[in-house]
């Protein structure tokens, strides 16, 4: 399960930003995470609250938003949208694309005090 990891990294930044910006509680964290990221948010939720606990931001809520994901194809050129990692591209249906957006997580925002 990858997201375990991912849940790891996100623990890192949280603490990164608690040393530079000074705080001591994590009440909100917002996590962007791309459509083709492959990344389950139930199984992102159970490994967040794994890490979290006994952290600065155990029982922090966790806000999860979907971000699209896009592809440029390589065989007509066409900037289609994926709902998938592997896709047809929707103009010309090769299955050449190359991903250009939504395949990554991110901390979009977290509520601190
Ligand atoms: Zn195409």
């Amino acid at each position: 399960m990858h997201e375990m990891s991912l849940a790891e990294n996100v623990m890192q930044i949280i603490e990164e930003s608690a040393r530079t910006q000074n705080f001591q509680r994590v009440r909100i964290v917002v996590l962007e995470i791309g459509k083709l990221a492959a990344v389950e948010p139930d199984a992102m939720r159970f490994c967040f609250d794994a890490v979290t606990r006994g952290t600065l931001a155990q029982g922090a809520q966790l806000q999860i938003i979907e971000s699209p994901g896009t592809g440029a194809c390589l065989a007509c050129g066409a900037e289609v949208e994926m709902q998938e990692q592997y896709g047809l591209c929707s103009s010309c249906g090769s299955p050449r694309l190359k991903i250009t957006a939504g395949n990554q997580m991110r901390v979009k925002d977290l509520a601190v005090e």
